[in-house]
C-alpha cells in the first residue's frame, strides 16, 4: 500500500480509538444535576422532575432561603440541596457549581433556565433594563455553561447543558425588545457550545417553551397583567385564552417543559444536539391570531 493509503488507514484508527473512548449517556437515577432559578415556576417543576426519575439536583436562586426551601419540599439532603446565587455573578455561579460537587461528588446535567422579564416598548427601555436583562440572561447562562463546562470536561463523562429559552428567541412581538433579544443570544448559546463541547460528549439543547401561566414567576410579576389588557381578558383566564389559540388546544404547565428537559436528557437520546424544542402546544409552528 502507497503512503497515503497508510495514512488513511491510521487517520480511521485514531478516529475509531478516539469513538471508543466517547462517554455513553449515564442514566437519569445516577445523575447529578444544577438548575438554575428553580425556587418557583418552570425551574422547581423540571428539578422536581429530576429527583423524581432519582437525579440528585442543586438549585440555585436568587434567594437562598427560597431556593433551600424548594429542596426541601423536593426531597431531603440526599436529593436536592438549595443555594442562593445571582447568576450575573461570577463567583456566586462557581459557588453553586462547587456546591453540587461538595454535596453530591460530580456534576452531569445543568439546566439554565434562571430568567426574568423586562417587558417594555422599545422607547420606555433603559440603558439599565437592557444590561439587567443580559446581565441575568445572557451573562448569567454563559457563566453558568462556562463553570459547568469545566467540570464536564475535566470528569470525562459527558454530560448535558440545556437552555431554557423561549418561542420570543425566533419570533418577534412587540414591547419587549430587551427580553427577546437576550432569548436569541441564548438560543445563539446552544448552537455554538453544541458546536464546541460535542467532542467532549456534551450534548447542549435548548426549549422554546410560550404562555407558561401557572405557577410562573414572570407572568405573576406583571407581564400576565400587561399580556391580559392586550387581549382584554382576566388576567386569571390567561392561561385557557392561550390554550385556545394553540393547535393542540392545550395549556403549557411548568411540567411539560420539565418532561421536554426529561427527553433530551434522557440516555436514549444519544446523537441530538444543538436543537430547540418547543414546548407551546404549536403556537411556533403556525400563524396564529
Ligand atoms: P419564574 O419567575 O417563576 O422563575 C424564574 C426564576 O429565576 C425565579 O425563581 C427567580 O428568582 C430566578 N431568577 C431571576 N433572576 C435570577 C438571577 N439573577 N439569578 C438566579 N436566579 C434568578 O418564571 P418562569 O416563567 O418559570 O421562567 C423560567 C424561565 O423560563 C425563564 O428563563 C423564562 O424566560 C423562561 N420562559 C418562560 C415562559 C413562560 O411562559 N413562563 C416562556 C418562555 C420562556
Amino acid at each position: 500500500i502507497d503512503e497515503s493509503e497508510k495514512f488513511r488507514i491510521e487517520y480511521w484508527a485514531l478516529e475509531e480509538a478516539k469513538l471508543a473512548r466517547m462517554p455513553k449517556p449515564k442514566p437519569l437515577a445516577t445523575r447529578i444535576a444544577l438548575v438554575t432559578g428553580a425556587a418557583s415556576g418552570i425551574g422547581k417543576a423540571i428539578a422536581q422532575r429530576l429527583a423524581a426519575e432519582g437525579a440528585c439536583v442543586v438549585i440555585a436562586d436568587l434567594d437562598p432561603a427560597k431556593a433551600q426551601e424548594a429542596a426541601a419540599e423536593i426531597g431531603g439532603p440526599d436529593v436536592a440541596v438549595g443555594v442562593g446565587a445571582d447568576v450575573s455573578d461570577a463567583d456566586a455561579v462557581k459557588a453553586s457549581i462547587d456546591a453540587a460537587v461538595l454535596a453530591f461528588g460530580g456534576l452531569d446535567l445543568v439546566v439554565n433556565n434562571a430568567g426574568m422579564s423586562i417587558s417594555k416598548p422599545l422607547l420606555e427601555t433603559t440603558e439599565a433594563d437592557w444590561d439587567r436583562q443580559h446581565d441575568v440572561m445572557a451573562k448569567g447562562s454563559f457563566l453558568v455553561s462556562r463553570e459547568a463546562a469545566r467540570v464536564l470536561i475535566e470528569q470525562g463523562l459527558g454530560g448535558d447543558i440545556v437552555y431554557i429559552a423561549s418561542k420570543n428567541a425566533i419570533f418577534a412581538g412587540p414591547n419587549n425588545i430587551a427580553y427577546s433579544a437576550v432569548k436569541a443570544d441564548q438560543a445563539h448559546q446552544v448552537r455554538l457550545l453544541a458546536a464546541e463541547l460535542g467532542e467532549h460528549g456534551i450534548k447542549v439543547n435548548g426549549i422554546n417553551p410560550d404562555g407558561v401561566v401557572q405557577g410562573s414567576g414572570i407572568f405573576a410579576g406583571g407581564w400576565g397583567a400587561k399580556r391580559a389588557a392586550v387581549y382584554g381578558v382576566e388576567e386569571k383566564d390567561l392561561g385557557k385564552f392561550y390554550a385556545q389559540r394553540t393547535l393542540l388546544k392545550r395549556e403549557v404547565l411548568p411540567e411539560h417543559v420539565a418532561n421536554a428537559v426529561f427527553v433530551l436528557c434522557s440516555p436514549d437520546l444519544t446523537h441530538t444536539t444543538g436543537l430547540h424544542v418547543p414546548v407551546d402546544a404549536g403556537v411556533a409552528a403556525a400563524f396564529l391570531r
